[in-house]
């Protein structure tokens, strides 16, 4: 299968091969989608496969051509990716140093958003110098290579400036260059440039591809790759993301809350919120609420006798005791108060009262 190292997006995959057949090639390719789904991994694989001398589709990545072009190192190609301004008083050669290693990180997993946190804390842009040195290489002949591969990810985070500078350069496109945007926010970018490039859709993943990628790829163990990517809602770089400590201590965070609050006692029900409003950060606590839902659908699944669709298999006896116990709870109504719930933090009700309201009303879905 050609591009095997892009997750799903068959339809896409097919378009594309098929005006690789045609040797039907575009100047100017604008990958758009949603957060996740796999733009920067889409283009350059389409990229690789330009160059590739075996003529793959995707690349062989085993050619010298994929090798540099993986290695960052091929002269035909140019990545730009958005950056934080060098702080001050940080030398350049230390800020460059960063950069590449971020650089290098992104190339190893495209599905994984670039952290330039704690070294470089300000929000990534790109600038016009980006775009200018860009355009520096676009007038270097290079004579062996059939194609000049340039990539701008995120360019919805070009200044304006920036933008205008590539506008000039799509509207006479050098010979053989094939300039890639990618962007989740095709609203951000300047309509003339959109209208300069050849727009190409990706879809949400399909759980199942989420959860094929996470095992094979990733070698995340099947028990924990089916809750990630049903809660992944299509996203590859939100699967991946609750790869980690975090994920499980929030689970058994929500577990907790929800074992504590529906006991009788006053107390230990308070204590169960207080634990909660401790977390502070509102990021947190959304996302044990939203974990709390996916448990509440997991226990409806045991009420209507289909317990092997839960998506929390590895805790699943935890859930069944609280069925046990509680046999006729509502969870219908729960699962509304929780998606409630979420929705007041977002709209920055006091955070004290929401979980405070939902503790009371989870009681009330035990009568
Ligand atoms: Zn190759």
């Amino acid at each position: 299968m050609a591009f095997d190292d892009v997750v799903g997006q068959k339809r896409v995959k097919e378009i594309l091969s098929a005006s690789l057949r045609k040797d039907r090639i575009s100047h100017a390719y604008l990958f758009t989608g949603p957060e996740g789904t796999g733009m920067d991994a889409m283009a350059l694989a389409l990229g690789r496969g330009l160059l590739c001398s075996e003529k793959k589709e995707g690349g062989c990545r085993a050619c010298q051509n994929c090798r540099r072009f993986d290695e960052l190192e091929h002269p035909a190609v140019k990545m730009v990716l958005p950056v934080p301004a060098k702080p001050k008083g940080m030398k350049e050669e230390k800020y460059q140093e960063i950069l590449l290693d971020r650089r290098q990180q992104w190339m190893t997993n495209l599905y994984q958003k670039v952290q330039f946190t704690p070294e470089l804390s300000g929000s990534p842009v790109i600038g016009i110098d980006q775009i200018r040195a860009l355009k520096k290489e676009v007038i270097l002949k290079l004579a062996s290579e059939s194609y000049r591969i340039l990539l701008i990810s995120d360019a919805d985070r070009m200044t304006a400036a920036a933008s205008n500078s590539l506008l000039k350069l799509l509207e006479e496109p050098p010979e053989g260059t094939v300039l890639f945007l990618t962007t989740t926010n095709t609203g951000k970018l300047l309509p003339t440039l959109i209208s300069r490039c050849q727009v190409i859709r990706l879809s949400p993943l399909a759980e199942i591809e989420i959860e094929e990628a996470l095992v094979n790829r990733w070698d995340i163990h099947a028990v924990k790759a089916r809750p990630y990517a049903k809660m992944a809602a299509g996203s590859m770089q939100r699967a991946l993301s609750f790869d980690d400590d975090e994920f499980e201590k929030n689970r058994e965070a929500a577990l907790h809350f929800l074992e504590q609050t529906l006991l009788p006692d006053e107390l230990i029900r308070l204590n169960a919120s207080s634990q909660i409003l401790r977390l502070k950060d509102k990021t947190v606590i959304v996302n044990i609420f939203k974990l709390i839902h996916s448990l509440l659908r997991d226990w409806m699944m045991i009420q209507m006798q289909s317990g092997e669709r839960a998506i929390h298999q590895d805790v699943i006896d935890r859930i069944q005791t609280l069925h046990d116990h509680y046999p006729r709870f509502e969870t219908q109504d729960a699962l509304g108060h929780v998606a409630r719930a979420i929705d007041f933090i977002d709209k920055n009700v006091y955070l004290d009262l929401v979980v405070l309201n939902l503790s009371q009303e989870l009681q009330q879905c035990l009568d």
